[in-house]
């Protein structure tokens, strides 16, 4: 692992930026990822051309998923919903810039997986890892 990202991860980890809970919102979403005991909820605002104007999370679990968490929600932050919908595993990855196993992907696009079913309305029967691929 690349120091520098590791460095980032902790740091985000330690202390994100956007740790919070909107209310009112637009957008909200939660869901876990059980096999690492991970949870995230986001809240989001919109305006009314669906361009994201604040958005925040709350959660816990380990540091990737919180940390993935932290940096996805201060990248949507003036994107279209349109354009959040289109988001992939791979935006998420480079966001961390690190390479990772199987099992931390999974913490790593909790956050993806969360804020995307939220962007599609989507109810929790209706999420599946083919949000994030
Ligand atoms: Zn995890």
């Amino acid at each position: 692992m690349d120091d520098l990202y590791r460095q980032l991860i902790i740091e985000r980890y330690k202390t994100p930026h956007y740790r919070g809970h909107l209310d009112p919102h637009d957008i909200f979403f939660e869901d876990d990822n059980p096999v690492c005991g991970d949870h995230i909820e986001i809240t989001v605002r919109t305006d009314e051309n669906d361009i994201v104007t604040e958005a925040a999370f709350d959660g816990h679990g380990c540091s990737i998923s919180q940390a993935a968490a932290d940096l996805l929600i201060e990248y949507i932050h003036g994107k279209n919903i349109e354009e959040v919908k289109t988001l992939t595993k791979d935006d998420v990855v480079d966001l961390l810039g690190i390479d990772l196993g199987p099992v931390r992907l999974k913490c790593a696009l909790l956050s993806l997986k969360v804020l995307k079913a939220g962007a599609y309305g989507l109810s929790v029967d209706e999420v599946s890892d083919e949000l994030v691929e």
